[in-house]
């Protein structure tokens, strides 16, 4: 399949207004512009397509609650706070293709009736602030933004709105309240953002790769993009893999590549001609697999029947060299540090399960440390207010089920099996 988020990255000036629109760009606004917003909310419908920030749930079902929501002025905000420790797909359509990010902000903003949209970019990426605010400039000046796009009488304005690193911001209602200039953490829910969201109003959030789709569902229309990759969630999906691969990066594939093929085929196997020991599939917050289990379809549907999630994406490769309490250690300390404090199981929790950890690993565990882990994962998972909490807990929970053995080890020898 032709390259559609990727097109053209490989020019040295493809952030640059001229550089898109050689290539197509800006053309599926103008055409969107001419059709009905109810007309391109069926085609997102009948596209299938599902966001692609971790949750997967159907675009066109989101947007059509904030449709029908009378309320004025509704608001689209694009998630672009890319902070899971593994996830950097979003960072080339906002480095390097960020007109197509803004040509889908756009024509998502004519569909749902918002006038204002904000990109939430994540606090680490300075660079990527200096491009889409230099790009937004671009397509103000061509018309592309403001108040009477193309002359259409449609106004939609887009600003960058920078966070100041705090991965929970990536939540959708924290990422509000961030916005809102408060402290970001999550908010009750009902009512849902798209009914009461910033400022009290209607409020649609997704994330880039979820909103870059729009101008391609315009162009090809949703029944040809329902038909690219995975019949229960079509359309292109970038994936991204780090650790020990021979080429890490970030690929362009259809939804549903196998995992085997995504490490092996596109990502040139384990690096130095090692074993594959565990893949961490969609981000640090999705369960571990063991190497025995990679032969399945990367998409939202595939991935917990294989006994993990798709999430962002975000594949994570580790060798036969890799101290798996090690990495459950690390996870942990994020998590701990990242988790926002409002409720009990996740503040506590964290804390309680990275302490265990950093025991064990240093060789000073005990006996029944293994039940205590399990137990507290346990109370944890499901009890949270956020999905913080069970990430934090799903990780402990999927490490002892694959690899419990090495946790054993680790008590018994009373130091790290890997000495690391
Ligand atoms: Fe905050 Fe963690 Fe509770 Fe989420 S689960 S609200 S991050 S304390």
């Amino acid at each position: 399949m032709e390259k559609y988020f990727l097109k053209n990255i490989d020019n040295p000036d493809s952030a640059d207004v001229n550089e898109y629109m050689k290539v197509g760009g800006y053309k599926n606004l103008s055409k969107a512009l001419g059709m009905q917003p109810k007309e391109i909310l069926d085609e997102v419908k009948k596209s299938g397509l599902r966001g692609r920030g971790g949750a997967g749930f159907p675009s066109g079902m989101k947007w059509s609650f904030a449709v029908a929501d009378p309320k004025l002025p509704k608001y689209l905000l694009c998630n672009a706070d890319e902070g899971e420790p593994g996830t950097f797909k979003d960072r080339p359509i906002l480095e390097k293709n960020p007109h197509l990010l803004i040509e889908g902000m756009a024509i998502s903003g004519y569909t749902l009736g918002a006038e204002y949209g904000y990109v939430y970019l994540r606090g680490e990426y300075p660079k990527a602030k200096d491009i889409l605010n230099g790009a937004i400039k671009q397509a103000v000046e061509k018309n592309f933004l403001g108040d009477n796009i193309l002359g259409k009488g449609v106004k939609f304005h887009l600003a960058v709105y920078q966070g100041a690193g705090a991965y929970i911001c990536g939540e959708e209602t924290a990422l509000i309240e961030s916005i809102e200039g408060k402290k970001g953490q999550p908010r009750n829910k009902p009512p849902f953002p798209v009914n009461v969201g910033a400022w009290a109003m209607p409020t649609i959030v997704n994330n880039v790769e979820t909103l870059s789709n729009l101008p391609l569902i315009v162009e090809i229309g949703g029944e040809a993009y329902s038909k690219i990759g995975s019949k229960d969630c079509p359309g292109p999906k970038l994936y991204c893999v780090s650790g020990h691969v021979e080429k890490p990066g970030v690929f362009e594939l259809p939804m549903g590549t196998s995992l085997k093929d995504i490490i092996y085929k596109h990502a040139g196997g384990i690096k130095g001609g090692k074993k594959l020991k565990a893949v961490i599939p969609g981000g640090i917050s999705t369960p571990v697999l063991p190497a025995d289990s990679i032969d399945c379809a990367m998409d939202f549907v595939s991935m917990p029947k294989a006994g993990s999630m798709l999430g962002s994406g975000a594949v994570i490769v580790m060798d036969e060299s890799v101290c798996m309490v090690k990495v459950t250690y690390r996870a942990l300390k994020f998590f701990e540090h990242e988790s926002c404090g409002k409720c009990v199981p996740c503040r506590e929790g964290t804390d309680w399960l990275r302490k265990i950890l950093e025991r064990i690993e240093n060789g000073q565990g005990r006996e029944g440390d293994i039940e205590l882990l399990s137990d507290v994962a346990g109370i944890m998972y499901g009890k949270t207010f956020c999905p913080l909490g069970d990430g934090a807990a799903g990780v402990v929970i999927g490490m002892l089920k694959h690899f419990r053995n090495e946790f054993e080890e680790h008590i018994k020898n009373a130091k790290c099996i890997f000495s690391c």
